[in-house]
């Protein structure tokens, strides 16, 4: 996770773990972390908004 984001809250829900974290830049960013671990054996996350066009 980048340094420049804070998170802002955490809660579970039925499909996982919500993330809010906030950007340098104020940027509200939502990440769902599944519960289900991948067959790869690397965390998947979803990513509402994608990356910042200010902070990169
Ligand atoms: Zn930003």
């Amino acid at each position: 996770m980048s340094s420049t984001e804070k998170i802002v809250s955490r809660h579970a829900t039925s499909d996982g773990i919500v993330v809010w974290s906030r950007c340098a830049c104020g940027r509200l960013r939502m990440t769902l972390i599944p519960y289900d671990p991948s067959p790869c054996g690397q965390e998947r996350r979803l990513t509402a908004g994608g990356r910042c066009p200010e902070c990169g």
